[in-house]
């Protein structure tokens, strides 16, 4: 049985419990909506952890854009069903004001990293991120914390956060879970009208054309333009950015001289759809 938890003073109360006889505990946070990506971390969580909790919170916080988070799916009677078949221990669910009490005053802010790409065209959305993840962190206690690659920019400013203030949890990074077209799994698909849906696997075959590119010994600037503008004729709306990072730092590439990453964030319809790949 999955048990569901909406307040901190129960959760601390659980995992207290759990910490007297020297269960490692894993969290995997999310936003709910939950698909195969996610219970993929669930999965690993479970794997590598003696408790596993899944969180589902909307951080209001980490929304630049009212409209998205007004309609940001909620699902949460079919998320609790999905996690109990993933024999997950707990659901920590706390509405909005559990976290955010009347008087919140902090905010948690990771310069640099944060600041390219997202952090451009989604002003205050990283400082959302890491406030809400490092109360979770505080909340749950936990030793291990599971994150998608597929929030590939999310991972590393968790990381950073995570080194720069010496919490005691090791991030677990696993791998984006997509469709059999290619396309990411994301909360937000279900946004796609039919016809939009067809044209979205056009991002991940614009990102391999791209990195196949790159590594035949394509100028990166070349690969990139041609990407984006198959991505423009496929029918997207916007490409926000197409970028060729350094995987860990996220510094632009003009040359494939290090680990690198092929990151975009597109429009397509009414969504804002982003997926990233190894180069
Ligand atoms: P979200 O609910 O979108 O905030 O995502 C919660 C966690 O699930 C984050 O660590 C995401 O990176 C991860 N995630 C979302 N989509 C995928 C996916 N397609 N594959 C793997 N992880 C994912």
């Amino acid at each position: 049985m999955t048990e569901v938890i909406r307040s901190a003073a129960a959760l601390r109360d659980r995992v207290a419990t759990w910490k007297r006889s020297g269960m490692l505990v894993g969290v995997v946070p999310t936003m709910g909506a939950l698909h195969d990506g996610h219970l993929s971390l669930a999965r690993a969580a479970r794997a590598q952890s003696d408790r596993v909790i899944v969180t589902i919170f909307v951080n209001p916080m980490q929304f630049n854009n009212p409209e998205d988070l007004t309609k940001y799916p909620r699902t949460e009677a079919l998320d609790l069903a999905l996690l109990e078949a993933e024999r997950v221990d707990v659901l920590f669910a706390p509405g909005p004001e559990e976290v955010y009490p009347p008087g919140f005053a902090t905010r948690v802010s990771v310069a640099g990293i944060s600041e390219p790409m997202e952090g451009t065209f989604r002003p205050g959305h990283f400082d959302g991120v890491a406030t809400v993840v490092t109360k979770l962190f505080e909340m749950t206690q936990a030793g291990r914390a599971f994150f998608g690659e597929k929030d590939w920019q999310q991972l590393q400013v968790v990381r950073h956060l995570v080194r720069d203030l010496n919490m005691p949890i090791r991030v677990i990074g696993c791998p984006t879970i997509r469709e059999p077209d290619g396309l990411a799994m994301s909360s937000r698909n279900v946004r796609l009208t039919a016809r939009e849906r067809a044209v979205a696997p056009a991002l991940h075959g614009a990102m391999q054309a791209a990195t196949a590119a790159i590594r035949a010994g394509t100028a990166p600037a070349a690969a990139l333009a041609e990407a984006r503008g198959a991505v423009l004729a496929a029918g997207f709306a916007d490409v926000e950015y197409f970028d060729l990072r350094g995987a860990e730092d996220l510094a632009p590439l003009a040359t494939l001289d290090r680990p690198a990453r092929l990151l975009a964030a597109t429009v397509l319809g009414e969504v804002r759809l982003i997926d990233n790949i190894a180069v």
